[in-house]
């Protein structure tokens, strides 16, 4: 190849904007021409969503400027949405142009994944993007106006979470922690309001530490939340949710944590899938391309006992730092690095001033994880902005 070869990265999530951040920093001038696409001009804090989404935080918090991120000298950004890879031509197709790569990496992100139960797609909410959680956050405000004009509909003021994985825990804790603002001022009695997170599994946060997840079920319940666990949502109808026990819990708001797969465009692009999810080698590539990488919540990513990591935005910073180097390297000819996940740990919000996590050998919970789910915050913002994003955005 003797032109100047070319790197389209595809989504300015955690992989694919941490990726544009390394390769600015390590190609030289004129080793690679790298673009960037994303369907908005910023990025997204996916971490902080849940804040927003009930409404403890401005959505601004949770976003960021792709060109306060990136240097327009050493990679073009695309304002625009993917609608189809075509990796046997090395071509992508964006809504209103198409681009020609020599390497691809695709950062797309994940879909909530509905399991196929009926009325989900059209009748629930979910915590996915800034738009999302925005429409969740009027959608709520809207239910306590609409119980004004009928205070008879008390299934307004109930609100039904699916899933109590993280996100589900993250949001019932910041939802439970709106309401006393938003019973003041519509006026509303806290008795009428309702939080109910239900969950298919035998517990909440299914595979964590039990203690912690014992914990974490008081704290919410203490800040009135109920749970319903060990029941799986069976359908959503637009003003109710049915239960596999064969409740029926009328509500006016569903929000459906139930999980995530991956972005549809690539099993439309014909690589191989589990829940829309690649498995990727060692080095991070497709089996069937050795120039496409997936990154982030639409690869897997096996561990020793050949499961699933989690998908998180964890694994996706540390794909981001294998996959520059392993670019860089396949222009310049040196060796490949195989990614190995380091598990930093995990540290889930309850709400204000209130968290669980398992950080090394240590677990650690309330004030203390709070702070530590803080630093995790700083960490991140530090890692793609340095000094100027953390003060910024930080509220150090
Ligand atoms: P994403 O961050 O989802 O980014 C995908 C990007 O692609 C987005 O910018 C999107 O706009 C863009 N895009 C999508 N489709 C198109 C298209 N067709 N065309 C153009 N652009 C497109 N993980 C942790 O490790 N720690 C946490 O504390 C944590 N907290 C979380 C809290 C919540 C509420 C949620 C929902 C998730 C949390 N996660 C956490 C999981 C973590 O956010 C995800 O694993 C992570 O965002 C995945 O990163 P990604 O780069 O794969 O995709
Ligand atoms: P998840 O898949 O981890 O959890 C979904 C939950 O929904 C599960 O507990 C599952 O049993 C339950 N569920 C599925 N079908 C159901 C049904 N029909 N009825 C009731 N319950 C049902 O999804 P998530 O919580 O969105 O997390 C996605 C990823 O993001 C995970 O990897 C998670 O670790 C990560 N994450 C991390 C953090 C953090 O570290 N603080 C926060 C949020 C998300």
């Amino acid at each position: 190849m003797n032109r100047i070869p070319r790197i389209v990265i595809l989504g300015a999530g955690y992989g694919g904007v941490v990726t544009a951040i390394r390769l600015q920093k390590q190609l030289n001038y004129n080793e690679a021409d790298v673009t960037l696409v994303n369907k908005h001009d910023y990025h997204y804090i996916t971490t902080h969503l849940h804040m927003p989404a009930a409404g403890t935080d401005k959505p601004e918090n949770a976003r960021v400027d792709i060109l306060r991120l990136i240097d327009e000298f050493k990679v073009d950004f695309v304002k625009s949405t993917v609608v189809q890879i075509k990796p046997h031509d090395r071509k992508v197709i964006l809504e209103d142009s198409t681009l020609s790569y020599d390497y691809l990496v695709i950062g797309l992100g994940g879909e909530p994944e509905t399991f196929g139960i009926p009325g989900l797609k059209d009748n629930a909410l979910s915590i996915r993007s800034i738009n999302s959680v925005r429409h969740i956050r009027e959608h709520i405000e809207y239910q306590f106006a609409k119980f004004k004009q009928e205070p008879h509909r008390k299934d307004y003021l109930t609100f039904v979470v699916g899933g109590a994985g993280f996100t589900g825990i993250e949001f019932v804790g910041e939802l439970a922690d709106r309401m006393p603002k938003l019973c003041k001022e519509f006026d509303v009695d806290p008795s009428i309001v309702q939080i109910i997170n239900v969950e298919a599994a035998p517990t909440a946060l299914p595979g964590f530490d039990s203690e912690l997840v014992e914990y974490a079920v008081n704290v919410l319940k203490e800040k009135g939340v109920t749970f319903k666990i060990a029941t799986a949502i069976k359908e959503c109808r637009q003003d109710s949710v049915l239960l596999a026990t064969g409740e029926e819990i009328k509500t006016g708001t569903i929000v459906w944590t139930g999980g995530i797969r991956g972005n549809r465009l690539l099993e439309e692009a014909g690589f191989e899938t589990s829940r829309g999810r690649v498995i990727v080698d060692e080095y991070l590539r497709t089996k069937e391309y050795d120039n496409v990488y997936v990154l982030g919540d639409c690869s897997i990513v096996l561990n020793e006992e050949g499961k699933p990591y989690p998908p998180t935005a964890q694994i996706s910073i540390q794909q981001a730092e294998t996959c520059s180097h392993n670019l860089v390297a396949t222009i310049r000819n040196t060796p490949l690095k195989s990614f190995k996940f380091h598990n930093k740990g995990v540290v889930a919000s309850l709400g204000r001033g209130e968290a669980i996590g398992v950080v090394g050998k240590y677990k650690i919970k309330g004030f203390t994880a709070a702070k530590m789910k803080r630093l995790v915050d700083i960490r991140y913002l530090f890692i793609i902005g340095g000094i100027p994003l953390v003060l910024r955005k930080g509220r150090l």
